[in-house]
């Protein structure tokens, strides 16, 4: 049972956000999945060929999920982290919102890129032949700087300030030309106009 629409508001990317909707629906192709739903494809995760591949081996139990993991670590208590089912995971860590000390990431933002990443990389590992280990924690850095910095989500990134604008009288024994114009695309027909007025607005 999910509860509400809470991975809307996990302040990522649109793409990561129905990622992680597809991970609280099963609807990941992971090898168990794709099992359950008949398809005659081994269980076996394929980085590790230990475990059956579920979506939560894939995002964090398998070793270079781990690997990953460590490599922060994350401002949680292990056994929190590590022992939680997938949707209390998935809530837990999009709404822990500790600064890590180095980058000063808040958590909140730096996991949905990790587990973005990780699936990222099992798909080119698996079908592009992509070397292992990973070492993914500069790269999940790279895009959390992205969307942190330039404002890939403007939403979460920057504060909305709304500017008022409106036409004022120029200064006395001054005169103001308000312009404008259009064209009908690049090369098209094109037109524009003025209008000048003194500070007696005549
Ligand atoms: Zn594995």
């Amino acid at each position: 049972m999910i509860d509400g629409e809470w991975f809307w508001k996990v302040a990522t990317i649109p793409k990561i956000q129905c990622f992680i909707w597809q991970c609280l629906h099963r609807s990941i192709p992971v090898r168990e999945v794709l099992h359950f739903r008949g398809m005659e494809v081994p269980q076996i995760c394929p980085i590790c060929n230990e475990k059956p591949e579920s979506i939560l081996h894939c995002l964090r139990d398998c070793r270079e999920a781990q690997a990953l993991w460590k490599a922060f670590p994350p401002p949680l208590a292990a056994s929190t982290f590590l022992g939680t089912s997938l949707v209390d995971w998935l809530k837990l860590n999009y709404r822990t919102n500790k600064l890590l000390p180095s980058p000063s990431f808040s958590w909140g933002i730096i996991f949905p890129f990790g587990i973005w990443t990780l699936w990222l990389r099992r798909n080119n590992f698996l079908f592009r032949n992509a070397g292992l280990p990973w070492n993914l924690k500069a790269e999940v850095i790279s895009k959390a700087s992205e969307f942190t910095y330039l404002g890939t989500n403007m939403k979460f990134a920057r504060p909305q300030i709304k500017i008022q604008v409106r036409w004022f009288c120029p200064p006395m024994n001054w005169h103001k030309l308000n312009s404008d114009g259009s064209s009908l695309g690049n090369l098209g027909l094109a037109g524009g106009g003025g209008l000048i007025i003194n500070d007696k607005e005549e």
